[in-house]
């Protein structure tokens, strides 16, 4: 029977989570390691709840979002709707005076790059909620990235991290530059796993409890298969599980006159 092409196998979020599980499971496989040691982080950004409501229908329970005022819409969106409970995980840069939503509504944040902002959210975390879970967000791209503290700057930043009470430290995040090149990407990754050894190392040597810094957050929809062979126990995956971003609007340059 002929079958048109408009019903060859479908391009459904069912089918796409499904791929993504499969390509960590084959990772995970690759390197020998237990494919629950991998969770998969939703990366929603730019799509509406309507997207998340489905996927979390699905079994898919952690959301990640970077624009703080689409995430708080899609929050209660979600709430409103009555889904499961959702994990949700701010992954995106964070101005100062954004920490107090965030230390209200979400349940993890990766992008922790300065002391200032890690007190803040300490501060800010609603009494009687459970500790803010918290990754350190290290550059280990040198001028090719902007975001994250320096390498040098990981050990301090965890250390003062792990004292706040209102914050529970789990582990380092990073964003390399996009690349093609699968060494340079297990490098990448390859550095921000030593250096998750060293803290872990020196947590204990501080005497802090370092059984719950167990969290690798890196890999997304291009390079994941690199991070999970370099460690990564948390991916973040948007593209390859929601279709493409639209792209996003950039403001219209300023013109200078012509003097
Ligand atoms: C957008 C984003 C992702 C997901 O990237 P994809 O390439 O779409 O998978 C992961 N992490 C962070 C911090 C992001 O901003």
């Amino acid at each position: 029977m002929n079958t048109p092409a408009a019903l060859s196998p479908a391009d459904t979020a069912s089918s796409r989570l499904a791929a993504v599980q499969d390509r960590i499971r084959q990772a995970c496989a690759a390197a020998g390691r237990a494919p629950a040691s991998v969770s998969l982080l939703a990366v929603s950004k730019t799509w509406e709840a309507s997207r998340v409501l489905e996927l979390a229908l699905l079994g898919q329970h952690a959301f990640g979002e970077n624009y703080l005022q689409e995430a708080l819409a899609k929050i209660a969106a979600c709430e409103a709707a009555g889904s499961s409970p959702i994990e949700w995980h701010f992954i995106g840069p964070i101005q100062s005076n954004k920490t107090r939503p965030i230390a209200e509504h979400f349940h993890w944040v990766h992008s922790v790059e300065r002391e200032k902002i890690a007190v803040r959210l300490s501060e800010q975390r609603p009494a009687g909620s459970q500790p803010l879970q918290v990754c350190v967000q290290v550059n280990v791209s040198g001028e090719e990235s902007k975001s994250g503290c320096e390498p040098t700057e990981a050990l301090p930043l965890a250390l003062a991290v792990a004292r706040l009470p209102g914050l529970q430290l789990r582990g380092l995040m990073t964003i390399p530059e996009p690349s093609d090149d699968v060494g340079l990407q297990r490098s990448r990754f390859a550095a921000l796993r030593q250096l998750f050894e060293g803290i872990q190392r020196a947590l204990n040597a501080q005497g802090i409890d370092a059984n719950c810094f167990d969290t690798l957050s890196m890999g997304m929809s291009d390079d994941l298969e690199a991070a999970v062979a370099e460690g990564a126990t948390l991916v973040r995956v948007g593209t390859a599980l929601f279709g493409r971003r639209p792209t996003s609007v950039t403001p219209s340059p300023v013109v200078r006159p012509l003097t």
